[in-house]
C-alpha cells in the first residue's frame, strides 16, 4: 500500500442506555420487542447502536462526539430518530471528502435475542451509511449475566469505523 496516496482513519464509539418500562427498544432503527416490555431511556430514541456508530465516524476524523452536534439539552432532538442523526454525520463526513470503508459493531444485551432482526438492522444502517451491506458488521452478545447489561439495567454497544479520503 502506498500510504502517501491513500489516507485512512479509524474511529471507535461506545454507548450505553438504561432499560426502563414505558419506552421503545430501538436498535439500528429497528423497533424490537423486549420480553418484559422494557425499552431504552434517553432524550433521543436512545438507539445505542446508532449512537456508537455515529461516534465512531466522528472519532475517525477527530470531530468530537454525538453530543457536540446534537446536544441532549436541545428540545429539537427529543425522541429524534437516531438514524437521522447518523445520516447527518455521514453527510458531514462525505462533504469533508471522506468515505466509509467499513463499520463493525457489537450490541451487548441479555434479551431480546437480536439474531432474527440483525439483517434488517444491517440493511437499515448500510442505507444510512451509504455503503454496501457487506461493509456493515453488527454482532450481538449477552454479557453472561455480568455487569449492568447482564442484570438488564441497560444495553450497550461498541463500534469501529474505517474511513478513506476520496
Ligand atoms: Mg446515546
Amino acid at each position: 500500500m502506498n500510504s502517501g496516496s491513500r489516507k485512512i482513519r479509524i474511529g471507535n464509539g461506545y454507548d450505553i442506555h438504561r432499560l426502563v418500562p414505558g419506552r421503545k427498544l430501538i436498535l439500528g432503527g429497528v423497533l424490537l420487542s423486549h420480553p418484559d416490555q422494557l425499552g431504552l431511556e434517553g432524550h433521543s430514541d436512545a438507539d445505542v447502536l446508532s449512537h456508537a456508530i455515529t461516534d465512531a465516524l466522528l472519532g475517525a476524523l477527530s470531530l468530537g462526539d454525538i453530543g457536540k452536534y446534537f446536544p441532549p439539552e436541545d428540545p429539537q432532538w427529543k425522541d429524534v430518530d437516531s438514524l437521522y442523526l447518523l445520516s447527518q454525520v455521514v453527510e458531514l463526513i462525505n462533504e469533508a471528502g471522506w468515505e466509509i470503508v467499513n463499520v463493525d459493531s457489537v450490541v451487548i444485551a441479555e434479551r431480546p435475542k437480536l439474531k432474527p432482526q440483525i439483517e434488517t438492522i444491517r440493511d437499515n444502517l448500510a442505507r444510512k451509511l451509504r455503503v454496501d451491506l457487506d461493509r456493515v458488521g453488527v454482532k450481538a452478545t449477552t454479557n453472561e449475566k455480568l455487569g449492568p447489561e447482564g442484570r438488564e439495567e441497560g444495553i450497550s454497544s461498541y463500534a469501529v469505523a474505517l474511513l478513506e479520503q476520496l
